[in-house]
């Protein structure tokens, strides 16, 4: 059985081997991109690369690179707890290509690394392409084998792009069957978001810029950019269906077993306490501290909600710092800056965990007497406003407990408090912070590394600011 740290070694051996350079995991902060969240995606670190703004002394190369879907374009936190295969944090593996080889290469590789290195049997396998892109269809059909019963053309799922604007192209995408005892359909068919196709691997074939009025421009050099994550391929290796019952996450799984006094191991709420352990100690540990805006509030909702999941399971106490120890035991050898660091993620989260025990408690009394009064299925924006505003429940994080008892939120009825208590402040004259902007990002930030204040023994991450080093103490 491949363990993933095997995978993740195979996969890079396999594609140096290729001539293509092995490049570090990027900051999961983009240093080059001040209007995206989080690195999504292991070519943001090479997004001037595929522009052309930047040259490197390569054309090829490889990563393992870290990522988080939470806010922002891809946000996958909501799917946390309710799929096989989302995460908040995951690690996508992905090979480049910047001018250098294209579709046929791109293709070959992926089939060769998938089916030899790997040994995967062709027939669990399915490939969709672009509706409009016969030259991957040949490649794939005539050239790769692949049969035509376990392929598919598809249309928007299958064109790829950056933002509004800039590199895109019509991509390539792999899945992996499950098998028949999963619900759900082949790409394509009425129920294939369930889990039983799940897809693996995305290869990009960068071909175009889209420019600002829509119109798609040939790109100079046509690139490659593919993705696949570790954790989903993990679990095919490992012959188990969910992303939770791979090696790595069993070992974190345990831990917050452990930690939160819980026997059953498939507990939802562990689930989620174990993906978000991983992507808030690396959001820590790449210099993010949880704040009411921004990144940091980011950072603080995915706490909150790995929080109340912890007391949702009876523990009262602060757990999710003890969780730290567990991921750098599994994770610190790929990312030793996770053990450099592990000291400081501890703190920051426990100084987080002793801040939301101070309104948690409260909360979810207040929700509860709102609940036993409650005439149908929608909880009141009042109360959904009361528990953001007095007692710091991020509105997923309300809306999470909602979920979970079939309820819903009344989001117009909150929003339009928000603005009264707005217009109330901006009356008086008194400077609130706007909450409804946090996820609005202030200039590009390079994280240096942290200090302890002697006096208060609070930790402070040190960002530079163009030319002028910052102190942030948002503790
Ligand atoms: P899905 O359709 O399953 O949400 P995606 O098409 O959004 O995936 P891509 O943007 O193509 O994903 O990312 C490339 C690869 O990264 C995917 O093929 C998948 O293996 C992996 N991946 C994407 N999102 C996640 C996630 N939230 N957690 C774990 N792995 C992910
Ligand atoms: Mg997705
Ligand atoms: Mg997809
Ligand atoms: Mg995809």
């Amino acid at each position: 059985m491949m363990k993933s740290a095997e995978i993740r070694d195979a996969f890079l051996k396999y594609f140096a081997e290729q001539g293509h350079e092995v490049v570090n995991s990027s900051s999961l902060v983009p240093g080059n991109d001040p209007t995206l969240l989080f690195t999504n995606a292991g070519m943001v670190q090479f997004k001037d690369v595929f522009l052309g703004a930047e040259k490197r002394p390569y054309s090829r190369a490889t990563s393992s690179q870290r990522c988080v879907r939470a806010g922002g374009k891809h946000n996958d936190l909501e799917n946390v707890g309710y799929t096989a295969r989302h995460h908040t944090f995951f690690e996508m593996l992905g090979n480049f290509s910047f001018g250098d080889y294209f579709k046929r290469d791109a293709i070959r590789f992926g089939w060769e690394f998938l089916t030899k290195v790997l040994g995967l049997p062709a027939e669990r396998l399915w490939v969709t392409v672009h509706i409009s892109d016969d030259e991957a269809a040949d490649i794939w059909l005539k050239e790769v084998g692949v049969s035509a019963d376990r392929f598919s053309r598809l249309d928007e799922d299958n064109f790829w792009q950056m933002g509004d604007t800039g590199p895109c192209g019509p991509s390539s995408e792999i899945f992996y069957d499950h098998g028949a005892d999963v619900p759900g359909g082949p790409p394509g068919s009425e129920n294939d978001d369930l889990d039983r196709y799940i897809e693996i691997w995305n290869l990009v074939f960068m071909q175009f810029e889209r420019q600002s009025n829509g119109e798609l421009v040939p790109l100079p050099r046509p690139s490659v950019d593919t993705g696949m994550g570790l954790e989903r391929i993990a679990a095919v290796m490992q012959g188990v269906h969910s992303n939770y019952e791979i090696d790595l996450f069993q070992a974190l799984l345990r831990a917050a077993a452990t930690a939160t006094g819980t026997s059953d191991l498939e507990n939802k709420s562990l689930r989620v306490i174990a993906d978000h352990i991983r992507s808030c100690s690396f959001l820590v540990c790449d210099g993010v501290l949880p704040s009411n805006e921004g990144r940091g509030y980011v950072l603080r909702r995915i706490m909150r909600r790995a929080i109340r999941h912890g007391h949702k399971l009876g523990q009262t106490n602060s757990f999710f710092h003890t969780l730290v120890a567990a991921l750098v035991e599994q994770m610190g050898d790929a990312y030793p800056e996770l053990r450099q660091h592990q000291a400081q993620i501890e703190k920051v989260l426990l100084t987080e965990e002793q801040q939301f025990a101070k309104t948690l408690d409260k909360g979810m009394a207040i929700l509860e007497d709102s609940l036993a009064g409650l005439d149908g299925s929608v909880i009141p924006g009042e109360t959904v406003f009361t528990l953001y505003d007095t007692y710091g429940f991020p509105v997923d994080l309300t809306n999470d407990i909602a979920r979970e008892r079939s309820l819903t939120l009344d989001l117009d009825g909150y929003e339009s408090l928000m603005e009264a208590q707005k217009a109330r402040a901006r009356a008086s004259g008194s400077f609130k912070m706007d909450y409804t902007a946090n996820l609005s990002l202030e200039g590009t930030t390079e994280f240096l590394g942290y200090t302890h204040l002697e006096e208060s023994g609070k930790v402070q991450a040190l960002f530079k600011d163009g030319e002028k080093v910052s102190q942030l103490n948002e503790g």
